[in-house]
């Protein structure tokens, strides 16, 4: 089920130096069922490394992907805010890189979501998705879906079948991907001569700014920064062109490339690559610097929850993100700090989250017996939490931030 990786997935360089231990973890989307709570749970290392050549942040550790992926249990549509973000992106993508009817591809297409603003406007559109019940839903609401992983022979059989691509897009799957050379070369033979293959994904810089290690689980097998991404593409006859950054899940990057040559390349490649730089991205002692902090966030956060129940105080989770299970198995947060889970999706009510087991429960059951304090695993969708937890804050209720290197308490 695991299996360890000796050298880089981008230069291959064996220099791989170890600068955070998370401990061991069972996957952060395995929720369990209540009848299995005694029985055995998989747990891997998720311990984070460093490319010393090309500087790429990485876990060694990779946990079967069908194992992880096979039923998946988040949709796309399910999450509203995301609704607004992919129509603005596939408008942008229009605009600047589609002529009419040209043909579109998306890597992870879950259940279509972001496609559908393609197929509306006239594009030829086709998904990849290798959840088969994420797929088959995507079918259902006439997205067309091949349900399998992204490879280079995929790609070829795409190509020879329906043609190559003017777009690619792959949002929050790149990091999920261990081999990135066959990544990289499907890509290179799916896309057309002018083509664009856009990926969006974490910015580790988010990482260093706002200490959000909770994007570190089985599933991201990556911290994308834009200059390893560069190293990897040029091997292949690729060139990223433009850079954007996104406000979305944190900071996330959007990366633009298509054939050597094909565009002209915009300043905001090397201003990514010289932030990055600023920040240390080279330099190993700067993710040392890193773990310390992430070790220090853990401890306060434990002290702030065992002070809270010395007091008195319920607390319970809102939100039962992957993330959250990081939070949770790292700093072994239970049952006997907090409750329960409040989340939205109704796909995972009635679990129980992964390696700590706190009772996942939907609204109605947590009004039913609200906590004095929310610990916010799902910091990511906070004003619009706290904008629809107003009658809860009226009454003195409070929310705690799972990370940063300070708690804050809203
Ligand atoms: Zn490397």
């Amino acid at each position: 089920m695991i299996t360890t990786n000796s050298s880089c997935r981008i230069c291959k360089s064996s220099q791989l130096r170890k600068f955070l231990s998370l401990g061991d973890q069972p996957p952060a989307n395995r929720f369990i069922e209540k009848k299995d709570i005694d029985a055995p749970e998989p747990q891997y290392p998720l311990d984070v490394y460093w490319c010393a050549n090309c500087h790429l942040a990485q876990l060694r550790d990779i946990v079967d992907k069908q194992e992880l992926f096979e039923n998946y249990i988040y949709f796309s549509s399910g999450m509203p805010k995301l609704s607004d973000h992919f129509r603005n992106y596939a408008e942008d993508i229009m605009r600047r890189f589609l002529r009419p009817g040209d043909f579109v591809i998306e890597l992870a297409s879950n259940d279509g979501i972001l496609l559908k603003f393609f197929k509306d406007r006239g594009h030829r559109i086709l998904g990849v998705d290798p959840a088969k019940n994420i797929a088959s839903k995507a079918q259902s609401l006439g997205v067309a879906t091949i349900c399998d992983f992204f490879s280079e022979d995929l790609a070829e059989k795409i190509a020879k079948s329906e043609g190559k691509a003017a777009a690619i897009l792959a949002n929050n799957v790149v990091a999920h991907i261990n081999d990135h050379h066959d990544l990289a070369k499907g890509i290179a033979k799916l896309l057309d001569e002018r083509g664009v293959f856009v990926l969006e994904a974490p910015y580790l810089v988010d990482m260093f700014e706002n200490l959000t290690y909770d994007t570190i689980y089985h599933e991201h097998l990556s911290y994308l920064a834009v200059h390893p991404l560069k190293t990897l593409f040029e091997q292949f006859g690729l060139e990223i062109f433009d850079v954007e950054i996104h406000p979305v899940q944190g900071q996330s990057i959007r990366v633009f490339t298509g054939k050597k040559g094909a565009h002209e390349v915009a300043p905001s490649v090397a201003a990514c690559i010289e932030r990055e730089h600023q920040l240390g991205f080279d330099a190993f002692e700067s993710y040392q610097k890193l773990a310390e902090r992430v070790t220090a966030s853990k401890k306060k956060l434990i002290e702030t929850l065992r002070e809270l129940k010395r007091q008195g105080k319920r607390i319970a989770a809102y939100g039962a993100p992957a993330k959250g299970n990081t939070v949770l198995n790292f700093c072994k947060i239970g049952t006997d700090l907090v409750d329960y889970a409040l989340e939205d999706l109704p796909s995972k009510h009635a679990l129980l989250t992964p390696g700590m087991h706190l009772p996942v429960v939907d609204r109605k059951t947590a009004e039913s017996n609200p906590p004095d304090v929310y610990l916010l695993l799902a910091w990511n969708y906070l004003k619009p939490i706290l904008a629809k937890e107003e009658v809860f804050r009226s009454r003195g209720g409070k929310f705690i931030l799972p990370i940063g290197d300070e708690i804050t308490i809203l």
